[in-house]
């Protein structure tokens, strides 16, 4: 399955958590796709409520309603300079399960755990995504599947990437929504491994940082990095592998699966 991994894929579902994370994630795959004519649907958890703002002319948003406002405006940026042209909110239909009243969940914030890993902040809303039923986020994530029916869903691998408890709760409910509807599931990993197909990617590294530019209240580009809103420097890398998670793997997780194991 894994060099022919997009053979026949005309469509595509990136499931991520917070806007931004489309971007730094898989901005270089995702401008691959589309210049290669597959058609690439996004589904973003949360607005990043919680996320830091950079200090400058936006700092004023932290905390406030405004900032959700300001994080969907640079999110609709970021996906017009990737070519993406069908967005969805998890909660708001088609991405929540018929007959449910339409929800925001809310962003958890984060801890860092250790270097380089993060844990849920330990004052996450009760309407914040990490802290939702992972049946009914996962009941979500399907019913925006059943709608769009892509052939392939992408999301983060099991520890979210980086192990923020919204990304990893995400990535769950995509693998568990992907093998209840028989789409095959590929999860994003940041360098190469014998079972995984390696998309090599410089070529898009122009549009992923345009693209990033745009998530100027979370991120500023300098050069060959980012620094995020709490001063951590991050390179850019537009090249990516995918790796199939099979459903027989999937089903074998617990549902008690915990947030964080790192602690
Ligand atoms: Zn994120």
């Amino acid at each position: 399955m894994t060099a022919d991994l997009l053979t026949g894929v005309r469509s595509v579902l990136f499931a991520h958590a917070h806007p931004d994370d489309e971007t730094l994630a898989s901005g270089g795959l995702i401008a691959e796709l589309v210049a290669r004519g597959i058609h690439v649907t996004l589904l973003t958890a949360s607005r990043g409520e919680r996320g830091e703002v950079v200090a400058g002319p936006l700092s004023h948003l932290a905390g406030t309603e405004a900032l959700s406002i300001e994080r969907e405006r640079e999110l609709a940026g970021a996906l017009d300079v990737l070519g993406i042209t069908e967005h969805y909110w998890l909660g708001t239909p088609p991405a929540r399960a018929a007959g449910q009243p339409e929800r925001h969940y809310r962003d958890s914030g984060m801890v860092w755990v250790r270097e380089g890993v993060a844990g849920p902040a330990d004052d996450a809303a009760t309407d914040a995504l990490a802290r939702a039923e992972l049946a009914d986020v996962t009941a979500d994530v399907a019913a925006l599947l059943r709608t769009t029916q892509p052939d392939l869903v992408i999301s983060y691998d099991d520890h979210g990437g980086y192990g923020h408890p919204d990304h990893v709760r995400i990535r769950e409910a995509a693998v568990r929504a992907s093998a209840q509807t028989g789409i095959p599931f590929a999860e994003l990993l940041d360098e190469p491994a014998p079972d995984a197909r390696w998309f090599e990617l410089e070529h898009r590294r122009t549009t992923m940082t345009d693209a990033l530019r745009w998530h100027a209240s979370q991120l500023t580009v300098f050069g060959d990095e980012v620094v995020h809103s709490g001063g951590q420097r991050e390179a850019i890398r537009p090249s990516v592998g995918l790796r199939i998670v099979e459903a027989a793997t999937i089903s074998s997780v617990t549902d008690e699966h915990e947030l964080v194991t790192e602690r």
